[in-house]
């Protein structure tokens, strides 16, 4: 039994099996996980030497899209489900840097992302984390801590950043999302992150390596991750490669997708806006 700070103290996590959350924690160069999980991120760099760099990417992406959410579309509420540990830059410190008023919901059915959030919510009021699961929607929007905590009266965006690629299509995860996005307003917006399949070697090793070491982590094309954003209008960049991706300046000059390190062409995201 152990806590990532003491593996002697109060029995906290399974620590024999690798978890999502804390093998992205070890592949961002986190120290909130433990040997099953660093055996999982062994396994992805071994076919994919650079997936520590592709998950830094996604979560330097996926502050890019929070900066825009807030300074351009006025977003001040954050639904963020699949959020990981709020350890390393997280929706909370993006967003409150810009307005510190605005309100962050995170929802992980990692046990280990509450647990860090207790110490969070010690000295952040703006900000909750709960333990629920995207593939029970309708017991997220019934959370009385998320209800109390956000106005569903009023926008919100709901993130679901690097964690559409650990369900199978099989599962319709665009149905759960799909339910989450109907309780929310017009103006409400929709921001994801996920792997993708152009045809590359690299993409199918990523694939892989989530098989080998997580059961799951599956790549897609370009046009199923349109998908994902339920026929709502994508804001510019549209989806794209996260190197590319700047959707506070999405005329800016970005380098063509050919000229990316090839793992740099493994996630592409988007953000779309509920008319
Ligand atoms: N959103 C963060 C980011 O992009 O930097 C973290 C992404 S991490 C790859 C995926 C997170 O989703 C993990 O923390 C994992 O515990 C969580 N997760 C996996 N399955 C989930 C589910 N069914 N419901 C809620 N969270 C889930």
């Amino acid at each position: 039994m152990a806590t990532p700070d003491g593996p002697d103290e109060a029995p906290a996590f399974d620590t024999s099996q690798p978890t999502i959350a804390r093998v992205y924690d070890a592949l961002l160069g986190g120290k909130d996980n433990f040997a099953a999980d660093r055996e999982g991120a062994a396994t992805y760099l071994k076919y994919v030497p650079d997936a520590g760099r592709c998950a830094i990417e996604n979560r330097e992406a996926l502050v890019k899209g929070v900066q825009y959410l807030v300074r351009q579309a006025g977003i001040d509420q954050f639904l963020d489900i699949g959020s990981g540990l709020p350890t390393q830059k997280n929706t909370h410190q993006a967003a409150q840097e810009i307005n510190p008023e605005a309100k962050v919901a995170y929802v992980d059915n990692d046990p280990i992302v509450l647990a860090h959030g207790r110490a969070l919510l010690a000295t952040n009021n703006s900000t909750i984390v709960v333990t629920a699961d995207l593939r029970e929607p309708q017991a997220i929007l019934a959370n009385k801590e998320i209800q109390d905590h956000l106005d569903f009266e009023r926008p919100i965006a709901l993130m679901v950043v690097g964690l559409h690629m650990h369900f199978h299509d099989d599962e319709k995860p665009d149905e759960w999302v799909r339910t989450i996005m109907n309780a929310l307003v017009p103006g409400s917006y929709l921001f994801i992150t996920d792997f993708v399949d152009t045809g590359e070697p690299l993409q199918k090793g990523m694939e892989k390596a989530g098989l080998e070491s997580l059961g799951n982590g599956w790549i897609r094309t370009p046009e199923r991750i349109e998908q994902h954003f339920l026929g709502m209008p994508i804001v510019p960049p549209g989806v794209d490669f996260l190197a590319r991706w700047f959707p506070e300046d999405p005329e800016g000059d970005v380098p063509a997708a050919e000229e990316l390190e090839p793992y740099q062409r493994i996630l592409m995201a988007g953000i779309a806006k509920k008319g």
